[in-house]
């Protein structure tokens, strides 16, 4: 029996089951809210997104490394040979074997795209074996893959042989013939039906997440004024709903987004609180989402590590079932443990959004259950009686500085720089560095003023906490504050403050330069208007870089040149820059402050130390805060603003406190 509709069988069967897996998975999808999506360009953009954005997470190494022997380029590699060679030789399956064009050189070309995607097999082979395998990957039906592609390699050059006038028609009726068609038939229905539901999900699911992505701004080919991908997306208050309470609450593309992950672990190995041993990573948070979007979701079927105390198997999910609780399918202790800090989200190469998803929940959770856990709840009842994170009388806010007489901005009407002086403003900590940073703004002759008792905290903590009703109001008469006076520049040492006024306080942006203190102190410091009395030659310093102002800003480079252009050796944490770690205290969660194996600050100081610098400088007041209560002994801990202060005045140290 030659059968030569026998190839086309068992690419239709693999096909039937690819159409039947996207068919149930999208009627979950569409269980979600509506979304407003561009359709046409969103297609029209996707191999855009996927060539370039995408390829360029890939090829990234993988935070804490790639697996024995890899680097982000080979991964990268890999994948395009793997997926490359499939994509061609799937067009040219159908053409040759289904639609029966058996011309010869056609034949030839898809024994050529099969030869290079047996080429990527052997390299996903190699990365699958125990000895290479990052612990960061899952196992179940990835490990299987190579098996997959493998078969699937095998039956069709086979099957493709006698068109390209290789060999002599296939005797598919021989005990060969059959035991071909088995292995065919299992490559293509785990290739094909994984598109949809297995490990090669991404081609399908996340093709359609690029292209309808909720977030197109976080693309590179996104017009410079669509607003920064780190600022939270505003909230309807008026809906009948608040946040997030089950999987339909979530609008249709994120739940599509969450179905692109495809378990590389690459978020988990970035989170700190992963990291540090809470109850969180962020990896099994959206493999969660996607259990729980179907009737009877369970984690049972998991296959990266499970959290810490907790046995997988004993959630519960479903399209109408609370998402949040002790026995559903995200434990509280897992939303609150979230520090906000975007790792995950700048790690990931399918371009999920963690941090979205967890202001959507904690937003539910808050607003229509009241159910913020430690302190967090009171912190925002502070937020709403007190306008400030600490529930002092707005009277206060310039104690700390009652010797230093600061010009009041309500006295002189304008001003070139309005110092936002932020929470840190009650913090005995971060005063010292309020006063290293008036100190080196009166060094350089800078004409600046505060808000004084007219300053509201910014509504970042209440905003990250999911109490979007406080977030707004506070913005609200911040705003009207604000629209009273005359200013050029808004300066701030709180890179929270800086990221919420410049990305979420609407047009503040157009009416003045908002800047953080290392970005100006480093210009002033390049344009001789603050220089150096000592060199710091042979001062060893490591930078710890603040969520918000890295990732959040894309500002990394500032900080760097004023520690270097006082003479600083800066040494780097393997965690820096982009990819900075973060100190624990984001996303409110030194009010959380949900209990795990270690401290987060001590983990990050832990990555301090061994560089082996004597300081570790922050840019962040509630970095300093954490890093410095860091008991075991390690590096000290200074503001930027207190490093330069030292080495412009040698004097300063004394002077400004
Ligand atoms: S935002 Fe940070 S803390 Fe939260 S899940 Fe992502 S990496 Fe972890
Ligand atoms: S969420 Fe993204 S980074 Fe995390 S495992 Fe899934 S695809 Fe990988």
């Amino acid at each position: 029996m030659t059968a030569p509709w026998i190839p086309a069988l068992v690419m239709l069967a693999g096909l039937a089951a690819t159409l039947a897996g996207l068919a149930w998975r999208a009627r979950l999808w569409l269980t979600g809210r509506p979304a407003r999506v561009d359709f046409l360009r969103g297609l029209a953009r996707m191999p855009r997104r996927y060539l370039v954005d995408v390829h360029e997470a890939v090829s990234r190494d993988p935070v804490g490394g790639a697996g024995r022997g890899d680097t982000g380029q080979r991964i990268a590699t890999m994948h395009i040979l793997t997926a490359g060679g499939f994509t061609a030789a799937s067009v040219l399956i159908l053409v040759v074997h289904v639609f029966g064009v058996a011309f010869a050189p056609l034949a030839a070309l898809l024994l050529g795209a099969l030869t290079v995607m047996a080429a990527g097999t052997v390299l996903v082979g190699r990365r699958r074996r125990p000895e290479h395998r990052a612990p960061r990957l899952s196992g179940g039906g990835f490990n299987r893959l190579p098996l997959g592609l493998a078969a699937f390699v095998a039956f069709f050059f086979i099957a493709t042989l006698p068109l390209a006038g290789v060999s002599g028609p296939l005797a598919w009726g021989s005990p060969f013939g059959m035991a071909l068609v088995a292995v065919g038939l299992y490559g293509s229905l785990d290739l094909y039906g994984g598109l949809a539901r297995g490990p090669l999900k991404h081609a399908a699911n996340g093709a359609l997440h690029l292209a309808f992505h909720p977030r197109p701004e976080r693309f590179r080919e996104a017009d410079a004024d669509s607003g920064s991908p780190a600022a939270l997306r505003p909230l309807d208050l008026e809906a009948e709903r608040l946040g997030v309470r089950e999987p339909r609450d979530f609008r249709w593309n994120q739940l599509l987004g969450f179905d692109a992950c495809v378990e590389c672990g690459r978020c988990e190995a970035a989170c700190p609180a992963y990291e540090a041993g809470l109850p969180l990573s962020p990896k099994k948070l959206i493999q969660d989402l996607v259990a729980a979007e179907a009737r009877g979701g369970t984690d049972a079927a998991y296959q990266g590590s499970p959290y810490p105390g907790r046995p997988l198997g004993q959630a519960r999910g479903g399209p109408d079932h609370p998402l949040i609780g002790e026995e559903a399918m995200i434990h509280p202790d897992t939303l609150w443990a979230c520090t906000t800090c975007q790792a995950c989200v700048h790690e990931c190469p399918m371009m999920i959004g963690h941090v979205d998803a967890v202001v959507d929940l904690r937003r539910y959770q808050t607003l229509e259950e009241g159910a913020t856990p430690g302190k967090g709840a009171e912190v925002l009842e502070e937020l709403r009686a007190t306008d400030n994170l600490h529930g002092r009388p707005r009277e206060s806010r310039l104690h700390w500085a009652t010797d230093l007489n600061l010009p009041l901005l309500a006295e002189r009407g304008a001003c070139d720089v309005l110092l936002w002086t932020g929470e840190g403003a009650f913090e005995m900590r971060s005063q010292r560095t309020l006063r290293a940073l008036v100190r080196l703004l009166r060094l350089a002759g800078v004409d600046f003023a505060v808000l004084g008792a007219e300053e509201r905290d910014c509504g970042h903590v209440a905003r990250v906490l999911g109490e979007e009703a406080a977030f707004r109001n506070l913005k609200e008469k911040n705003l009207e504050t604000l629209d009273q006076y005359r200013f050029n520049r808004i300066l701030t040492p709180d890179p929270h403050a800086l990221h919420t006024l410049a990305n979420e306080y609407d047009g503040l942006t157009e009416r003045c330069a908002i800047e953080h203190h290392s970005t100006f102190l480093a210009r002033l410091l390049a344009e001789g208007r603050l220089a150096p009395n000592r060199r710091a030659d042979g001062t060893t310093v490591t930078f710890h870089d603040p969520c918000y102002l890295a990732r959040g800003n894309g500002e990394t480079q500032s900080p760097r040149d004023l520690l270097e252009g006082i003479g600083v050796e800066v040494r780097e944490m393997e965690k820096s820059g982009l990819r900075t770690s973060c100190c624990g205290w984001g996303g409110g969660a030194a009010f959380t402050d949900v209990p795990g194996e270690r401290r987060i600050p001590d983990v990050r100081m832990d990555h301090a130390r061994a560089t082996d610098a004597e300081t570790v400088a922050v840019a962040c007041p509630n970095c300093a805060v954490m890093l410095e209560g860091v008991v075991e002994p390690g590096p000290e801990v200074a503001d930027i603003a207190e490093v330069l202060l030292e080495a412009v005045e040698e004097e300063s140290m004394e002077a400004a406190s």
